[in-house]
């Protein structure tokens, strides 16, 4: 006999419990917890508890924010003591690049109201005393910094659900997963099964372990991390008041009291990973022997920095299981493939992180999505190539770079190539720099002449400026080519398929052989997926999207199929590369390499037509990403090569000249096209986004209409709008800079370039619906200087569309 439950939760870690607990909290509250030994025994029991609010990822800071605001009311919620002690914390800045990028935070956190300051040595040393100035360029102040003893919190987090009416199962272990034709999950454990509606893999660095039951791997791999603990410092004992935290990433470690003495934790270049042929059976609160050796050079520049950690001796070491995700960002959210089975799991920093990580947990479960957009924590963001091998070497890296600047536009090597276009040694060849987008290698711009440094900065000084402009201009004036490796394509097919693709996006669909944009939104009508949905067929549909979609659009496409086989959902993105020809000479280049009439008349902009180039048949669309005649070459991957070799040859005439991504982006913004989770994402709508006109509230039904039609009657608060900077600057607004309307806060970046073709910095940004008219003034946070800019009215570039008509 199997007990009946409606979610069981693997794992009695904080974040396990955070997960219990916030779903009792929504109401979830015949739920169960199973912990294989004692709540706490993971990793959580020996971690330092540090509980950052800082992130330079939007997700994690919000995330972290909401942990932070938990823990400061749960001991007295449920009336459970834990010792946390906010602090604050100091992070040190060796480098005017490192101040930069504590600009960058310092503004998203200013968008989030945390008060974040940017501090001067002398103002450091005020809120540090006993901190060595010399070097020091300045730091970042983080007032909601502090730490939190993890099992006291894991306990309140369970002693909080229980007592809504959840349950804890201790010392059982799972031993078996197997979903049922009924669609539940049959949870066999050592002490007898459970028969559940969803499942939650809450099981730390055994996360894998768990999946492997399912026959199914995760990309997670356990890293052993150290940290210090010394013996009590009279100069601390004789102070009233805790120290901050201070952290010194460009020497890399976080030094912090405990007690009377302090803790000292290097994330060191040695990083080690551990088990990888298997974790043993049992290792509940155990550590490893230290490795102190490995800490050296990291202890000596403390010293330096900080003196008073010299006079102290060493009390213990901790050496303790970190899981780490080949990113160093942990899974939260739905399992591809699977229904009703969801992680949250792979937290490297899971005790600053179990607070918002069991509520966006919770709500994936209960509300089928977060209250945030957490894309950068979505367990399918990894489509299924990240090997073993792939993994640990993309972890060690991320470790190694824990606390190294997030610099825009960096593109590291561990692990790659990894998955390239058949093209990648031609490219290659031509001084093609890559740079990686959903597992595919992507030329990002060329370097023919090979001499081009690699520049990492937050400003705009970098070394491909002037590279990529001549590519911009060659796709505007004359004819650019790009290979687009890793598109996400299905093919829609069946009987029901028009009826099922109807009912699933909020657009029209698309005429015999034409092309539209189509969005699938959220029952709250924010927007989920993008497609360019193609008609080949009465019952025909080729969809592609982001190549980093492509787990996620599976599951968009494929998780409310009809039951009866009327429709069949094909993922083709491996079998057919994209070739993009565009600019104004495109037309003349491709009709030397094929008979197709390419004209007008026979072969018009959003339309689709198979045509043949040499011995290659493949699908062309009069569609493309930058704003110029042209069109998408979908190619079998077989024939890519000798399709390419025939559009070169035919575009040697013409001028025809290769581009990266990066020109791409420059002549998206011009167009003001949208990228896919920077400027579309779940907490917009497409009325918000500005793409009302891809809404047909004339259909009978979709997802998400009756939000949409509430917001059409009610208005929007806020709007897409580009803006343009007024003066040039030497940097573009990054990610989440806040837009200004005198000294009130009205909206956020969600894209900012610079434009080659209209040589200035351009941006999306929401802002405020009653500011979203054309040549009202703004201003822009632009890493921490105000920067005035002008509304604008889209598209920046050829509003008539003329040159896509051509
Ligand atoms: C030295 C060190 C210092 C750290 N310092 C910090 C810090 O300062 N701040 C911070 O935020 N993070 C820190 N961390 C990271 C932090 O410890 C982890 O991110 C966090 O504890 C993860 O919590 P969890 O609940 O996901 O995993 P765990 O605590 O590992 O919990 C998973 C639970 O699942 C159970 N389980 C696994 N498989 C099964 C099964 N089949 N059946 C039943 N139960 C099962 C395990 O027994 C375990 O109790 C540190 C880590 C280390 C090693």
């Amino acid at each position: 006999m199997s007990e009946r439950v409606r979610v069981v939760v693997i794992g009695g870690g904080a974040v396990g419990c955070s997960c219990l607990y916030h779903l009792a909290a929504l109401g979830w509250t015949d739920a169960v917890l199973i912990e294989q030994n004692e709540l706490t025994c993971g990793s959580t029991w020996h971690a330092a508890g540090n509980c950052p609010t800082f992130s330079t990822g939007w997700g994690i800071l919000r995330l972290q924010q909401y942990s932070a605001a938990l823990y400061r009311r749960l001991s007295e919620a449920i009336e459970y003591p834990i010792n946390y002690h906010v602090t604050g914390s100091v992070r040190l800045a060796h480098t005017a690049q490192r101040m930069d990028e504590y600009r960058y935070v310092h503004g998203l956190a200013q968008a989030n109201a945390l008060a974040y300051e940017i501090l001067t040595p002398e103002e450091l040393r005020a809120r540090h005393p006993f901190v060595e100035l010399d070097d020091l360029q300045g730091a970042l102040w983080d007032p909601c910094d502090g730490d939190i003893d993890p099992a006291q919190l894991t306990q309140a987090l369970a002693a909080g659900a229980r007592r809504a009416g959840a349950r804890v199962q201790r010392f059982t272990r799972v031993t078996g997963l197997r979903q049922l034709p009924t669609g539940e999950w049959r949870v066999a454990t050592d002490k007898g099964d459970y028969l559940a509606d969803v499942v939650v893999n809450a099981a730390g660095y055994r996360a894998g372990e768990v999946m492997a039951l399912l026959g199914q791997s995760l990309p997670i791999v356990t890293m052993s991390h150290q940290y210090i603990v010394t013996e009590e410092i009279p100069e601390l004992l004789e102070r009233s008041e805790r120290l901050p935290l201070l952290r010194d990433p460009d020497v890399s470690y976080y030094l912090r009291q405990e007690r009377g003495g302090l803790i000292l934790g290097p994330y060191e270049h040695q990083a080690t990973p551990m088990w990888l042929d298997g974790i043993p059976d049992d290792f509940s609160y155990k550590l490893w022997g230290d490795a102190l050796d490995r800490l050296e050079s990291y202890i000596e520049a403390a010293f330096r920095r900080v003196p008073l950690l010299a006079s102290a001796g060493i009390k213990r070491v901790v050496n303790g299981p970190i899981p780490y995700s080949p990113d160093g960002l942990p899974y939260v959210g739905p399992a591809h493939g699977l229904s009703h089975f969801y992680h949250c799991n792979t937290f490297s920093f899971g005790i600053a992180q179990a607070g918002g990580a069991g509520k966006a947990l919770a709500e994936w479960v209960v509300n089928g999505g977060p209250e945030w957009d957490l894309w950068s924590l979505d367990p399918r963001r990894f489509t299924g190539y990240a090997t073993k091998a792939y993994t640990v070497a993309k972890a060690v890296e991320t470790y190694q770079h824990e606390y190294a600047p997030a610099f825009p536009y960096e593109e590291r090597p561990a692990g790659r190539p990894l998955r390239a276009s058949p093209l990648h040694e031609p490219l290659a060849a031509r001084g093609a720099r890559f740079g990686v987008r959903g597992g595919w290698e992507r030329a990002l711009w060329y370097d023919p002449e090979g001499r081009a440094e690699q520049t990492l900065t937050f400003r705009r000084q970098r070394s491909w400026m002037a590279r990529v402009a001549t590519e911009v201009h060659a796709v505007r004036n004359a004819v650019g080519l790009m290979d687009l490796p890793g598109f996400s394509k299905f093919m829609i097919t069946g009987p029901g398929a028009q009826n099922y693709l109807d009912s699933l996006v909020c657009s029209r669909l698309p005429q015999a052989n034409r092309i539209s944009l189509a969005y699938v939104v959220s029952e709250a009508g924010g927007i989920v997926s993008e497609f360019t949905l193609t008609r080949l067929g009465p019952q025909s549909f080729y969809a592609v999207s982001a190549a980093i979609a492509e787990h996620h659009d599976d599951d968009v496409l494929t998780r409310g199929l009809p039951q009866d086989g009327s429709v069949r959902v094909e993922r083709l993105s491996e079998r057919l590369g994209t070739l993009v020809l565009a600019g104004p000479r495109s037309r003349d280049v491709l009709s030397r390499v094929t008979q197709s009439d390419l004209s007008n008349r026979a072969f018009p902009w959003l339309t689709a037509q198979r045509i043949e180039i040499g011995p290659a048949q493949l699908l062309a669309l009069r569609v493309n990403y930058v704003g110029e005649l042209g069109w998408e070459l979908h190619v079998g991957t077989e024939y890519q090569e000798g399709v390419y070799r025939a559009l070169l040859e035919a575009g040697r005439e013409h001028g025809l000249t290769h581009f990266g991504m990066y020109a791409m982006d420059s002549l998206r913004i011009d167009k003001c096209y949208r990228g896919w989770k920077s400027d579309l994402e779940s907490g917009y709508s497409p009325f918000e986004a500005s793409l009302g006109r891809f809404v047909d509230l004339e259909k009978p039904a979709f997802r998400g209409k009756p939000a949409l039609l509430a917001q059409r009657t009610r208005g929007v608060t806020r709007r897409l709008v580009p803006l343009t900077l007024d003066q040039d600057g030497d940097a573009d607004p990054p990610y989440c800079s806040s837009v200004f309307n005198e000294e009130e806060r009205v909206g956020l970046v969600t894209s900012g370039v610079w434009s080659h073709t209209l040589a200035c910095s351009v941006v999306l940004a929401y802002v405020k619906s009653e500011l979203a008219t054309e040549g009202t003034r703004l201003s822009i946070d632009v890493l921490g200087v105000r920067r005035s800019a002008t509304v604008r009215r889209e598209p920046l570039f050829d509003p008539q569309n003329l040159r896509l008509r051509s």
